[in-house]
């Protein structure tokens, strides 16, 4: 392939939050509100400690109003649903966001679906899901719908090509075969069964890897000219590196994203956007 372009997450991700943060603005000048985001941790996950830290500084950043919620690890199931409740009934909180992974003692799924679909921003609630998948317009799961946004800033056409995906998790593989086929691609899924697998993820215009395998995807498995985008986080050797071998894949394809500095950035730009959405609605705007 003669031109790469690199897909830059970041300057995408910076510009979704300058629209986001724009937006809030005009709005809190024509109604006096401002979107509020509440972010509920259970425990003491180093990793997810961060990832919430980050969530409160984006939301002052956005002129969102945030409220945090840091729960003890032995908070009982019923604590949880409890404050999940006041959140859904206070009209200054638009989106909630509970924290993955649950201490295992909580039942993950029945506290998600705890969540007012109307404020669950992160697009995991089964009244959402179900909306996501007959073609309808809900919140999307934040780094499928962000892949989308990637796709849209440089132009890809989505419409009619061959759109191949690497993994089948509810967070990523599923939803953004949903988003793909809205966009009327043509879609298949691949995951730890799939036959030949190398011979299908060759049939792809676009490719989006998200396994959690290290460098799995190869040259061998790509089409000269393909978009790929590697979902993929894995820390090795104590460098972040993405599903795809991305030194080798870069003389293949046409697009790539880069890991870190790729599809990361973006989950946090679409989660502010889901709530400035919910925000929207909420307020009949
Ligand atoms: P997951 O729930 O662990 O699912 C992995 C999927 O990959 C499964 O469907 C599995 O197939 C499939 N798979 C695993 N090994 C395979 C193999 N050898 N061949 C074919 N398929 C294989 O993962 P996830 O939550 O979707 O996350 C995937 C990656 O994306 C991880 O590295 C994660 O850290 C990253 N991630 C990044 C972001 C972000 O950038 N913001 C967000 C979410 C996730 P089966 O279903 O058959 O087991």
């Amino acid at each position: 392939m003669d031109v790469m372009t690199l897909i830059d997450g970041k300057k995408v991700s910076a510009e979704i939050k300058e629209q986001v943060a724009a937006e809030t603005g005009r709005l809190q000048q024509q109604t006096g509100k401002v979107p509020g985001l509440a972010v509920v941790l259970v425990g003491e996950d180093p990793a997810s400690a961060v990832y919430v830290k980050n969530k409160n500084k984006t939301c002052a950043n956005m002129g969102f109003q945030s409220f945090s919620h840091t729960l003890a690890a032995d908070t009982e199931e019923k604590e949880l649903l409890k404050l999940i409740a006041e959140l859904n009934a206070n009209p200054e909180v638009n989106g909630i966001l509970v924290q993955l992974p649950l201490p295992a003692h909580i039942n993950a799924p029945k506290v998600l679906e705890a969540v007012d679909p109307k404020k669950d921003v992160d697009g995991f609630h089964p009244v959402n899901v179900g909306i996501l998948t007959s073609g309808g317009n809900g919140p999307a799961p934040c780094t499928p719908a962000g892949i989308i946004a990637m796709l849209d800033f440089y132009k890809i056409g989505i419409e009619g090509k061959q759109a191949v995906i690497l993994g089948r998790s509810n967070i990523v593989g599923k939803p953004i075969a949903s988003l793909l086929l809205k966009r009327h691609a043509t879609v298949t899924i691949c995951h730890s069964r799939t036959r030949d697998l190398p011979a299908v993820a060759r049939s792809a215009d676009i490719l989006v890897a998200a396994i959690g395998k290290p460098r799995f995807v190869t040259p061998d498995m790509v089409k000269e000219g393909a978009v790929v985008i590697d979902v993929g986080i894995n820390r090795v050797d104590g460098k972040l590196v993405g599903d795809v071998d991305f030194e080798k894949e870069v003389e293949k394809a046409a697009f790539i994203t880069p890991v870190p500095g790729g599809v990361g950035p973006m989950t946090i730009a679409m989660l502010m956007k889901n709530t400035l959405n919910a925000f929207k609605k909420a307020n009949n705007l």
